[in-house]
């Protein structure tokens, strides 16, 4: 499946987050049932199988939201940044009309 470390930029995160709600919305595949609990019965493989996909598929759902989550961060944190430089210009800005006057 895919490689641990790939970059997750925002156009692979939303092809990421398209392709998993597509698949997940069209394959509401129901677990099989085995009851004879023998290693070669194909419900039992087919349940592993199945078992093993929902795995694979929520741990790219917890990378995907982890991802969007890091990115709302560093939206927050840039914005209050951008704020915090607004704000020292202004007073920066502020501080020398108040000189001109005095
Ligand atoms: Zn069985």
């Amino acid at each position: 499946m895919q490689s641990h470390n790939r970059s997750l930029s925002s156009a692979m995160i939303s092809h990421d987050l398209q392709d998993w709600l597509t698949r997940t919305s069209a394959e509401p595949a129901p677990l099989p049932n085995c009851c004879c609990e023998q290693s070669t019965c194909a419900s039992s493989e087919l349940f592993h199988d199945t078992i093993k996909r929902l795995e694979g598929e929520s741990r790219l759902a917890a990378e995907i939201g982890q991802s969007l989550l890091l990115k709302y961060e560093k939206f927050v944190q840039e914005d209050e940044q951008r704020r915090r430089e607004y704000e020292q210009k202004v007073r920066k800005t502020a501080n020398m009309l108040l000189n001109c006057l005095i």
